[in-house]
């Protein structure tokens, strides 16, 4: 009997050890500008402390949210890059700034047929901006219907929350979206709390995806137990930003995917993320940012070029470069800072003025404060 228990002991331990192992599979970077061929693709794009998701088949793409409005042309940039002419479909998840705040932005830049969202008593100037520039580009408004399901490529997606029409806390209203692509699926939750969760499972929605963009950037406020077991993802994708004044994600969620088994990857720690799937296999890739800051100094050399009438006011200006950035960890310096100081050369990238930056996805230092 004893023997019994220590040997059944002994398997949990190993698979708690296997289960640690997977969470911390390494996967291979991709060439930004050489994306492999897939059925759809995914893309988690690091927005800081927020959400971006593109998703992507057969050129027809679908948006969900654009991240703090610091980042709006970040995002834009990203889709540029990628080739993304027309957005079929661009999805508000709620109206709180790490959302939307990108989303006006998007939709003066790229032609969109269709914005979808939940009606709220929001009334916050991001969130009225986005709306108007739905409103001006003339976009075609969707209110957001549990069950509706529309299709881009060769994928689909379909609504599966909210299902009220009020909540105490504007996370709850986020709009839940399934994609769906041959044999594989992809769970996107906003910043859907337990509440939502659990009003989800009580209505009996078919929750179950391979993989779950965590709700909430991770916080223990989202991803309660019977939600994660009804959901049973392979992967599961956090998006927050290095060193984000929340302490997302909360160990409690790290913790009760690793308990599962869910092979966990965070935009804070890769940046930008990609999924793949053939229609049967998903496989994760994250974008080579160095090559992606390389490309966008080269850019900016070309761009410096094209300004030649007045190339002693730039050297000046580079003279003078009181903004120093970290490549790794994307904060912002003056260069006066002790930070910089400290900084590894390698890691140092100079700017001529703070907006520069954070058009580039730079935060600003809390000590010397940009
Ligand atoms: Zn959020
Ligand atoms: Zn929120």
């Amino acid at each position: 009997m004893g023997k019994k228990i220590l040997a059944l002991f002994m398997c949990i331990l190993l698979s708690v050890f296997i289960c640690g192992c997977e969470a911390d599979a390494p996967i291979e970077p991709v060439d930004f500008s050489l994306m492999p061929e897939s059925a759809m693709s995914v893309h988690y794009i690091d927005v800081m402390q927020g959400d971006s998701i593109l998703l992507e088949s057969e050129e027809h793409y679908v948006l969900i949210d654009a991240g703090e409005k610091e980042y709006g042309q970040t995002v834009c940039n990203y889709l540029d890059d990628i080739g993304v002419e027309t957005l079929d479909f661009v999805i508000a998840t709620h109206p709180h700034s790490d959302h939307c705040g990108g989303l006006k932005k998007v939709i003066d830049t790229f032609e969109c047929n269709s914005f979808i969202t939940v009606e709220t008593d929001q009334s916050t100037k991001t969130w009225i901006d986005v709306l108007l520039s739905v409103d001006e580009n003339e976009v075609n408004y969707i209110d957001a219907t549990v069950g509706e399901t529309y299709s881009f490529g060769q994928a689909s997606f379909e609504i599966m929350g909210p299902y009220s029409k009020s909540y105490d806390n504007y996370n709850d209203y986020s709009v839940v979206v399934k994609a769906v692509c041959g044999d594989t699926s992809f769970l996107f939750t906003g910043d859907a709390e337990k509440n939502a969760e659990k009003e989800m499972l009580e209505n009996g929605a078919d929750l179950k995806a391979d993989a779950l963009k965590v709700g909430h950037h991770g916080s223990s406020t989202s991803s309660c137990d019977e939600f994660l077991d009804a959901v049973m993802p392979s992967y599961a994708v956090i998006s927050c930003g290095i060193d984000n004044d929340y302490g997302h994600p909360h160990t409690e969620v790290l913790n009760a995917l690793a308990f599962r088994g869910i092979t966990t990857y965070r935009t804070d720690e890769l940046s930008t993320i990609v999924a793949f799937s053939d229609k049967k296999d998903i496989t994760f890739s994250y974008v080579n940012t160095e090559m992606v800051v390389e490309k966008t100094q080269a850019q900016e050399k070309e761009d410096s070029k094209s300004q030649t009438e007045k190339p002693t006011q730039k050297e000046n200006t580079t003279t003078y470069a009181s903004y120093v950035g970290n490549k790794n960890s994307k904060k912002l310096h003056l260069s006066t800072c002790q930070s910089v100081t400290d900084m590894n050369e390698k890691n140092k990238v100079f700017f001529d003025s703070k907006k520069e930056a954070l058009d580039l996805g730079y935060t600003p230092c809390k000590n010397c404060n940009p």
